[in-house]
């Protein structure tokens, strides 16, 4: 049962799980629209119900992101209750995820009466066979008609937009990903791009193409060089690398991601949806573990499982979210936080990394691109060194 104790977080995810079809790489909780069709209403109702309750116990909220799945699988009348009763005063960015092949001009009444501000959308390729690989229900036409439309609509109503492509594909060159960049940026003007890796997932149709040797994926060297000079264009076409796998110009970073990559308290409502809350000494997740059948039947807040943070995993999350950011970690806001000081917990540590993969001052330490490379090794290094139980004295 999910229950808020007193925490009011200041933004609000919302989880709309259902696709077209399913795409090859997909490890997110999704289910094919057309088998759910008589579930979509009572999903949207039991939803509207959650949030004008937590909107009234936390005042609510300042980012808003509706993602999914393909919150494109809704009506737009469906999404306007989902938004009139989420928004407030307090409101300052409200975010959609949308797919290429539903999104139209019915939508464009959620731009126009300002309950939504920024469009995001999985553009993923602009080859033909490449998206046919990945299993995308797009098509390259449905990709470049979306991206004129995304644009109509920023010109009409002010709205920011975002897209999101990935590299290391099968079948693709570097001089098709780099390619995939100028084109999506030369059509769109996009003020924010988000840039992943295909990272083969367990359980996929894409892991058991790669294990039978029907797909093959590239290797960790390839994709690294691959990174570097998909990252290098990006700089050169005026994007701040400002996480791992986001670019933004000026004034155009999604403030709602920030708050997790700050490790800021954050509610996700909906089926498979995930929060984190703090509130006292205690910090915790939230997870819907409740299948869509039993969402949309299930009675309110029901089907949230809490999982409390003990003062070492809090200090792992934050670690691990933090450096993601080119804000990197600020030793004051560290030591406020969990009452330790960062430079006599991971200096010797720091000591023995490689120069070249940070930053590190008297006020900060940060990872630089080569840093962001090795992220994961880098987090696991510094986590060793917490010690077991945390011990603040
Ligand atoms: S559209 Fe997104 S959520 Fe849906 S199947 Fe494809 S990758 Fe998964």
């Amino acid at each position: 049962m999910l229950t808020l104790g007193g925490c009011k977080p200041k933004s609000l995810y919302l989880h709309i799980p259902f696709c077209t079809t399913r795409c090859s790489y997909c490890s997110f909780y999704s289910e094919p629209e057309t088998n759910w069709k008589g579930f979509r209403e009572a999903y949207v109702s039991r939803l509207e119900q959650e949030i004008a309750v937590v909107v009234q116990e936390t005042g609510g909220f300042e980012t808003i992101f509706i993602g999914g799945g393909n919150p494109g699988s809704l009506t737009c009348e469906q999404l306007s209750r989902l938004l009139l009763a989420a928004r407030s005063t307090q409101c300052r960015e409200v975010t959609i995820e949308m797919n290429p092949d539903t999104f139209s001009e019915a939508f464009f009444p959620l731009f126009e009466q300002k309950l939504v501000t920024r469009l995001s959308m999985g553009i993923q390729s602009m080859d033909e066979e490449v998206l046919r690989q990945l299993g995308r229900n797009a098509t390259l036409e449905d990709n470049l008609q979306a991206i004129a439309l995304a644009k109509k609509a920023r010109e009409q109503y002010g709205i920011d937009l975002s897209f999101d492509v990935m590299a290391a594909l099968p079948g693709q060159t570097m001089q098709m990903a780099l390619q995939d960049i100028e084109t999506v940026v030369s059509l769109s003007e996009a003020g924010h791009i988000s840039l992943y890796c295909l990272t083969v997932e367990e359980g996929t149709e894409l892991a058991r193409n790669v294990s039978k040797r029907e797909v093959q994926v590239w290797d960790d060297d390839g994709q690294r060089e691959l990174l570097q000079s998909l990252w290098a264009r990006l700089g050169q076409l005026g994007y701040e690398h400002y996480e791992v796998s986001n670019f933004a110009r000026e004034g155009n970073v999604c403030n709602h991601n920030l708050v997790y990559w700050d490790l800021n308290t954050y509610l996700g409502l909906g089926s498979s949806a995930a929060s984190f809350l703090h509130s006292g000494n205690e910090s915790w997740h939230y997870s819907q573990n409740q299948d869509l059948k039993d969402f949309a039947e299930g009675a309110l807040f029901t089907g949230y499982d809490k999982e409390i943070l003990s003062s070492e995993q809090l200090m792992e999350e934050y670690l691990m979210m933090a450096l993601r950011t080119n804000r990197g970690i600020e030793k004051k806001h560290f030591s406020d936080r969990f009452l330790l000081d960062f430079d006599s917990l991971f200096s010797n540590t720091i000591a023995h990394l490689d120069p070249l993969w940070y930053n590190n001052t008297s006020h900060l330490f940060v990872l630089t691109e080569v840093g962001w490379m090795v992220l994961d090794e880098i987090v696991l290094r510094l986590c060793l060194q917490i010690p077991q139980p945390l011990d603040r004295h």
